[in-house]
Formats: structure tokens, C-alpha cells, sequence
């Protein structure tokens, strides 16, 4: 991929691939670096193979092993140094090729859960990405928007304050009061901005669900930044640290029971798991993906769900159902909602990724939008970049669209803004005539409370 050529700055480089290699290793990320037995059964599971095999998992990781390998290993010090295998640094080519494999993974855990040996292959990928984005080597139309997230200058931007006011207006409309920054609430319904743009329409159907089912509810007064914490994705570590931050002092101030959020991508479980662990704090609010909320209040008997006569299916988004374990809950209120629920030949732990996000970038028109809409100029290098990240985006597509026609879904649901983009574009791009939606869109009509 040449559209970093002219940005990569080896002594800057070298310099984080060291501050990595000596300061980030824990004992996990040492056993994926010395486990390998090289049997390649990872390769299949890899979104990114069908594009080429140079994007399997274990070649994408080789990066890292050959790094750790000179610094840390007998035969990488000795022998290794001469007949290849490892490597102090890398060459103007090397880091490129190290740029080009960080941008075909999305860190969807499927290689972990085909290893024989259990190695997580985009936690290796993800060691790159910290040491290139330190190195700045990241597209520019990221770091920007990761910048405008750690500095909170987005809520500056017009675009961006309309969009959510206009959100919590429409919210009003549909359901009467939205209590704002209620403290001690039972239920704090956590949202991003970026949720805000690509799907207005779900946050306004979960607020009518809370208000239908008599909760206490109450959501923010203004969002904590684009995709909290973009950081984690980009590899900039110190940035997503800063933006937890804010976002812990929020939910600790508001205090809620539960914290319920509509999306299942990487930040369901960096505010669920990571946000905590890192500031080793034990959370006194659970915080929940809006299946895990609505499943349990189902099958609590709160609510019954009126049915549907549709086959429907449900693709589990990777970072919500691979890595974060929530398989169940979705499937018990689609089942309720269609006898003709059907399975994706792919689902649960072995669930196909939809190649996008995670750790991939987002569509490439969606992102070129979202810059114009913030005003971030595209520059030749990053729209070559976008450019090269839909042919692997058409050919993981092809297998999910095929996926979905074999059990002649009408109707996929899911879980996660991304998910919804990518199979949309994967559908449309194949001609197969499916919906993709947010169950959340499917369900809120259906929802009928029960008398008690
Ligand atoms: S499946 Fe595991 S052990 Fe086999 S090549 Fe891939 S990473 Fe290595
Ligand atoms: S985490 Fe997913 S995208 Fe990344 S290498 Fe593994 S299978 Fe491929």
C-alpha cells in the first residue's frame, strides 16, 4: 500500500517499535509471541485471506515475532540475526508492508478461536498499530478525528452539537421528557456521537422501549466524544487512556445501575471491560449492551414480544459475541419475535466478520462523509488509502451476502453501527434483496408490556 510512503519517519519508528517491545509485553502477549507452531489454521478464519493470503493472520503477526525474536530470543540474537526470522527494525518497504497488514485486521478474535495453541493474532497486529501511530504513521482523516475526540473540540464543531440537540428534540417528540444527566438513574442510555449520525432512529426507538416499560431512565446532555474512545482502534493508547477518563468520571457521577448502549463494536467492550481494568476499579454499575438489558426484562416477563411471520437472522458482531460472550441474549428476543428464526451458516464463536470494524476502518464513503461533514480535508494519500480498503471489504462482503441469501433471510439483524454499514454495502454491492437493521428497529414495536 504506497499511500503512507511519503509519511513514514523510520527514526521515529524505531524509536516507538523499541518503547513497545520494552514497555508494553505482558506474559500474554509473550505467549502469543512464542507459541506458534506454524500450522496455519488461522488462514480460513481471517476476514482478510479471501483478499490474499499474505493477510493471514499468522503472516500479519510475523511482523511482531520478528521484532521480539531479536530482542528477546537466543537463537533471534545469535543466528536469527543472519539468516533471517528476526529483526532489529524495519526498512522503509518493511514498515510499509507492517502498515498495510494493520489496516487488514479488525481484531475480530476469529484466529484466537481456531489456533490450536489459542493465540490472539490481532493483539500481535495490535502491538503494530500502538508502535505506528506513536511513529505517526496513521491516515490522516483518523488521527484527525481521534484529535478532535481526546481534545473535545467536537462538540465546537455546529454539525456536530445540531446533530445530538436535534437527536434529544426528536426524542422528546417521540416519547415526552428526556430526563438529561439525571444522577443516580437506574438506567444511564449511553450513546456516541457517530451513533447519533448513522442511526438517529434506533436511539429515538430505545428511548420509546425505556419509556414504554416505565423505566428510569435518563441519557446525556452531550456526548462524550466521535466514538469513545476511537483511540483503541487507531492504536493510540494514551489518548484512548484520556478519553476513558472523562467517560468513567461521567457514569461515576451519574451513577446509574446500568449502563445500556446500543453498540457492540469495540467500544461495548473497552468501556466494559478495558475502562476498568485499566484504572483498576471495580464499577458498581453493570454496563450492558441493549439485547443483554431487553432479554433479561423478557424473560423477567416484563414485556411480551409480538410476532413476526419473517425468516430473520441475526449476525453477531464480532466484538460483542466473539470477545465479549453475548450470544444468547439477542437470539432469545429474535425467537420470540419470528418461529422463523434461522441461523447464518457462520454465527456464534465462528460468526464471519463483516471486515470493518474492530480495529478495520469504516466504509470508505461513510468516512469521506464524515470528514466533510467535520470539515477534515481528504488528502490524496488517504483517499488512496480508503480506496485500497474496499476491494477486501467486497470480497469478505461476498461470503456474508452469499451467507444470507443460502438461508434466504428477509431480514438481518444486528447489533452494532458498523456491522449494519458494512453488510448493507455487502448486500447491495451482491443484489441480494435482504434488509440489514439494529434489532432494536425490529423489536420496538413489537414490544407489548405486560399488565401486571
Ligand atoms: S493457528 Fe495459531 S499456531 Fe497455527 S499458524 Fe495460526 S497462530 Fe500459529
Ligand atoms: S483478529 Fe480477525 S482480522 Fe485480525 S488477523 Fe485475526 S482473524 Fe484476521
Amino acid at each position: 500500500m504506497e499511500a503512507i510512503n511519503s509519511s513514514v519517519n523510520l527514526d521515529a519508528l524505531n524509536k516507538a517499535i523499541d518503547e513497545v517491545f520494552y514497555g508494553e509485553i505482558d506474559s500474554t502477549i509473550l505467549y502469543y509471541l512464542q507459541s506458534c507452531v506454524n500450522c496455519k489454521a488461522c488462514e480460513a478464519a481471517c476476514p482478510f485471506t479471501p483478499t490474499s493470503l499474505k493477510y493471514s493472520p499468522v503472516n500479519k503477526a510475523e511482523v511482531s515475532r520478528e521484532l521480539y525474536r531479536y530482542r528477546f530470543t537466543v537463537w533471534g540474537r545469535t543466528v536469527g540475526r543472519f539468516v533471517g526470522g528476526s529483526k532489529k527494525y524495519l526498512s522503509l518497504s518493511e514498515a510499509e508492508t507492517m502498515f498495510d497488514y494493520n489496516w487488514h485486521c479488525t481484531n475480530c478474535g476469529a484466529c484466537m478461536f481456531v489456533c490450536p495453541m489459542g493465540i490472539d493474532s490481532g493483539a500481535l497486529i495490535n502491538l503494530m498499530k500502538e508502535a505506528a501511530f506513536k511513529a505517526g504513521m496513521v491516515p490522516k482523516v483518523y488521527s484527525d478525528i481521534a484529535n478532535l475526540e481526546v481534545s473535545g473540540n467536537y462538540w465546537e464543531i455546529d454539525v456536530f452539537r445540531q446533530a445530538w440537540n436535534s437527536l434529544i428534540s426528536k426524542m422528546k417528540e417521540a416519547v415526552g421528557e428526556v430526563p438529561l444527566d439525571k444522577k443516580g438513574s437506574e438506567i444511564l442510555f449511553y450513546a456516541s456521537l457517530y451513533e447519533a449520525f448513522v442511526y438517529p432512529e434506533v436511539l429515538i426507538n430505545v428511548a420509546k422501549i425505556l419509556t414504554k416499560l416505565k423505566k428510569d431512565w435518563t441519557f446525556m446532555s452531550k456526548p462524550l466524544g466521535v466514538r469513545p474512545p476511537i483511540g483503541m482502534v487507531l492504536g493510540d493508547k494514551d489518548g484512548a487512556l484520556n478519553v476513558m477518563k472523562r467517560v468513567y468520571n461521567y457514569f461515576t457521577d451519574i451513577s446509574p445501575k446500568y449502563i445500556v448502549m446500543t453498540a457492540g463494536g469495540f467500544e461495548y467492550l473497552s468501556l466494559k471491560y478495558t475502562m476498568h481494568e485499566t484504572f483498576k476499579v471495580k464499577p458498581k454499575y453493570q454496563v450492558v449492551h441493549i439485547t443483554e438489558f431487553l432479554a433479561k426484562l423478557y424473560t423477567e416477563g416484563e414485556f411480551e414480544i409480538e410476532p413476526i411471520d419473517k425468516v430473520i437472522t441475526w449476525h453477531d458482531p464480532c466484538q460483542l459475541g466473539r470477545r465479549g460472550g453475548v450470544y444468547e441474549a439477542p437470539r432469545i428476543l429474535l425467537k420470540a419475535l419470528s418461529k422463523k428464526f434461522k441461523e447464518l451458516p457462520s454465527h456464534g464463536v465462528n460468526s464471519f466478520c463483516c471486515s470493518r470494524g474492530g480495529g478495520g476502518c469504516g466504509v470508505p464513503t461513510l468516512v469521506e462523509n464524515l470528514a466533510k461533514m467535520l470539515n477534515i480535508s481528504i488528502s490524496q494519500e488517504d483517499k488512496k488509502f480508503l480506496d485500497n480498503t474496499l476491494l477486501p471489504l467486497i470480497n469478505a462482503g461476498e461470503i456474508k451476502a452469499d451467507e444470507v441469501k443460502k438461508i434466504k433471510a428477509k431480514e438481518v439483524a444486528t447489533g452494532c453501527p458498523v456491522c449494519i454499514e458494512s453488510i448493507e454495502f455487502s448486500l447491495n454491492y451482491y443484489h441480494v434483496d435482504s434488509d440489514v437493521l439494529h434489532i432494536i428497529n425490529l423489536l420496538t414495536d413489537n414490544i407489548k408490556v405486560r399488565n401486571k
